[in-house]
């Protein structure tokens, strides 16, 4: 259900929006104000927001649009022109969604943007130059007419599309980010307005909307950004923090902590310390019972239980325990520390030696929402002193 409402929103929504108003359900007049306004503002806007964010896919899916717009309302070689036009972004698109973000003034981004403005300069270049060839062109039938037709575009246009739209949709579902979401939505929005060609108001409704679209999903990778630990893939404190907030009635929470994890920092270097961050991060990500886990900070995680009292969220964290106890974190003997390891004896004579089996221990502390205060600061409070009560009674293991 997430996942659906997080494929619809906002590029389906937007896609929806666009069709009823150039389909005429919009109020009177609305489609010519809205699609013959300003457009190239909000393709500055959004330019300049995806600039900013270092999502230079972003930057040129919005020059191409604001140029498709300039093609259009121009006039710059008629319908081929905007044909043409149409059918090179669709396909820089694909290609688009094929590569990565870059920073727009880092040399990978110059050369996506150099190969951008060299395809659209020879586009333009054509169309100036020999229209009728470009005409020809479009006219060209390789396939049967009844397997395009209902599409309203010219056979190499739909080709295009017939690249860009799977691959984009592919891409989409793949790397499930909103971004590549976006560019698949904003590809059938440029089909669109191309079908909706004889229509200037709708051209405009369906490029703005397809530019609308990256846009937010540019607001949206940085807001998921916010709330998510790099190194581990959880939550992030700030997600604790805001369901916290809005959290009523009962619920566990536990505090966990990794076991001697600075004798694992000094022995054997800080990139097995975020393997086995990332492992246990794993572990108490599959947490039973409708626990929620969280990377508090450093080797601390938190788990929530949402309408759970601490004897029912017990037997789920014991659970939790024992399935980091039982990862037998394997350490690979070329997988050496980045940084010098404090302890170089740690590594040596360890070339022959294949795998060795290190023991990863967490305790954790529980405590809930019954009680004289049941502020989440106060919950909290409380589990860190249970947690304290664990690791004093020996570790591996939890206290309430
Ligand atoms: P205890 O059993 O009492 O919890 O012992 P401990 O060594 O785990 O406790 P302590 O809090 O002293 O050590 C935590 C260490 O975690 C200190 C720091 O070097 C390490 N650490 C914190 N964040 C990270 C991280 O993101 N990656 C790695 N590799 N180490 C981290
Ligand atoms: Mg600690
Ligand atoms: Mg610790």
């Amino acid at each position: 259900m997430k996942s659906l409402l997080s494929w619809l929103i906002p590029g389906g929504f937007v896609l929806a929006l666009a069709l009823a108003l150039a389909l005429g359900f919009g109020p009177e007049g609305l489609l010519e104000k809205v699609g013959g306004g300003y457009p190239w503002l909000l393709f500055i806007a959004v330019a300049l927001l995806a600039g900013f964010f270092h999502r230079s896919r972003v930057v040129l899916i919005v020059l191409g649009l604001c140029g498709l717009h300039v093609v259009f309302s121009q006039g710059v070689g008629g319908f081929t022109g905007f044909f043409l036009g149409g059918g090179l972004l669709a396909l820089s698109m694909g290609l688009l969604a094929l590569s990565q973000d870059r920073s727009v003034f880092s040399t990978a981004g110059l050369y996506q943007l150099a190969a951008f403005l060299v395809v659209f300069s020879f586009g333009w270049l054509f169309i100036v130059v020999a229209p009728g060839d470009m005409a020809s062109f479009l006219a060209l039938m390789p396939l049967p007419a009844r397997v395009t037709v209902w599409s309203g575009l010219p056979q190499p246009v739909f080709l295009a599309f017939a690249f860009s739209v799977p691959t984009a949709l592919t891409v989409a579902v793949l790397r499930d980010g909103p971004v590549e979401r976006a560019g698949f939505w904003s590809l059938l929005m440029v089909a669109f307005a191309l079908y909706f060609s004889t229509d200037p108001g709708s051209v405009g409704v369906f490029l703005m909307g397809a530019a609308l679209t990256v846009g937010l999903s540019v607001v949206e990778t940085s807001y998921a950004m916010a709330y998510k630990d790099d190194l581990t893939g959880l939550p992030a404190r700030r997600a604790l923090m805001r369901d916290l907030e809005g959290i009523g009635g009962t619920y566990s929470l536990a505090m966990v902590d990794v076991d001697h994890f600075k004798k694992f920092n000094d022995r054997y270097g800080h990139d097995v310390g975020d393997q086995v961050l990332r492992m246990v991060a794993a572990r108490l990500a599959k947490a039973p019972g409708g626990g929620r886990a969280y990377r508090y900070g450093g080797e601390e995680f938190t788990i929530l239980f949402p309408g759970k009292p601490l004897k029912e969220a017990l037997p789920h964290l014991k659970e939790a325990r024992r399935s980091v106890e039982d990862a037998a974190f394997t350490l690979r003997s070329w997988r050496r520390p980045r940084k010098k390891p404090v302890d170089p004896g740690a590594w040596r004579g360890r070339e022959k030696e294949k795998t060795k089996r290190l023991s990863v221990t967490v305790s954790i502390g529980v405590a809930d929402s019954a009680g004289n205060d049941p502020s989440p600061e106060a919950v909290l409070r409380r589990a860190d002193q249970a947690l304290y009560r664990a690791k004093k009674a020996g570790r591996n293991r939890v206290a309430k």
